[in-house]
């Protein structure tokens, strides 16, 4: 019989500190062992200050979960770094690092695959495999820092995945990624993208975190939507944005709602007059992005004046709204590109990536 080990590094402190007082311990070791995880430790080998005894006992019991990097690709036109990451059972993710003039932000998956669907989406395309745990989403951070010598200020969690659709997992993420023993991100620097699980934006809304909410809208009403994003069909624009209002008012922040403009499908000035419309009278910021082409999607980019027009349109009713600088356009920055592009090739290899 195999017994399934403890995934050691999605503990919280006080978590931690239950474990090894059941196992004996004193009180101090929660701080050693847990500043060793979140130092970004392989191996409970390298806990140098930790009794070979407990190393032992730990390393029977627990597993600590690392992101390996399988690929790293780096933009020729910026510091953009992108990497497709393994876990321990051979599931991949990718995650992507971007410099802004205000330090390095990571943007991180939060599931392999995603079961949402969206039409635009290469993430979506690829199918849902499984969630990741907290820890998982950490190591990619942790990987990256290792990597590049640097110090990540701000995370996006705007990855492969649908964070509100691993609700406890991110939340327990979020937990560690903020804490102060740890990476010690806070959560005004934190951004969480989600299609729009409703009842999830309600319990978020409760915990009243500091992080920005971003809304992938990409629509001004459930005709276009629902065309291009499924989850619409169940939560209709008219309850995610009452969604969205209810956070507002309870945390207090902005929300982001980013907007992928489409060449003909939702970038004409009488969608930009409907949108304007809807958001009348939110704390909110509209976010535009051209569509990134995927392959088997027959999506394309608006043009730019169609960009300018959207814009001019958003301000004129009073709603503030910015284009999307466009990092690592070269090695595809977006998510779920690298995933497609490397199980295609492992495939002609005649291996079985899933
Ligand atoms: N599942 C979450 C977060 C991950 S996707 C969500 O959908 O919000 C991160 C962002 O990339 C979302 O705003 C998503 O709509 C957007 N996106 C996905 N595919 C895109 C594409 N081809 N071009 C532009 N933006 C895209
Ligand atoms: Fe999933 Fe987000 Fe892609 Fe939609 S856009 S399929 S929700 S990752």
């Amino acid at each position: 019989m195999t017994i399934e080990k403890t995934d050691i590094k999605s503990m919280n402190q006080a978590e931690l500190q239950q474990f090894l007082e059941q196992m004996g311990q004193p009180r101090f070791r929660t701080g050693q062992v847990f500043g060793w995880l979140q130092k970004g430790v392989k191996t409970f080998d390298e806990m140098t200050n930790i009794p070979t005894g407990l190393k032992e006992k730990l390393v029977e019991s627990c597993y600590i979960s690392h992101a390996a990097i399988e690929k790293k690709l780096i933009s020729a036109y910026d510091s953009t770094v992108k990497y497709l990451f393994s876990f321990a059972d051979g599931e991949t993710v990718e995650s992507v690092v971007m410099q802004y003039h205000h330090g390095y932000t990571s943007c991180v998956s939060t599931q392999v695959g995603c079961k949402m669907g969206c039409d635009f989406c290469a993430t979506g395309k690829s199918g849902f495999r499984r969630n990741l745990t907290a820890s998982e989403i950490l190591s990619q951070i942790q990987t990256e820092q290792a990597d590049n010598g640097i110090r990540i200020s701000n995370v996006v969690l705007m990855g492969m995945g649908e964070p509100l659709d691993n609700y406890d997992n991110v939340l327990r993420f979020l937990e560690l990624v903020s804490c102060e023993n740890g990476l010690n991100i806070g959560m005004r620097h934190i951004s969480l993208s989600t299609c729009g699980i409703v009842p999830r934006i309600y319990d978020l809304a409760e915990r009243k975190l500091q992080l920005t909410l971003s809304v992938s809208l990409h629509a001004p009403n459930d005709e276009i939507r629902s065309r291009t994003m499924p989850v619409n069909k169940r939560y209709p624009i008219a309850e995610l944005l009452k969604a969205c209002r209810y956070y507002a008012e309870k945390t207090g922040r902005r929300i982001s709602f980013e907007y992928a403009m489409i060449d003909g499908v939702n970038d004409s000035d009488a969608c930009a007059r409907e949108l304007a419309g809807r958001l009348h009278g939110m704390l909110a910021h509209v976010n535009l992005i051209p569509v990134n082409s995927v392959s088997g999607s027959h999506y394309r980019k608006s043009r730019s004046d169609r960009l300018k027009s959207f814009v001019a349109i958003m301000e004129k009713a009073g709603i503030t709204a910015t284009v999307r600088r466009t990092l690592g356009s070269d090695i595809n920055a977006s998510c779920g590109q690298l995933r497609s592009s490397a199980a295609v090739s492992t495939a002609a290899k005649g291996e079985n990536t899933g």
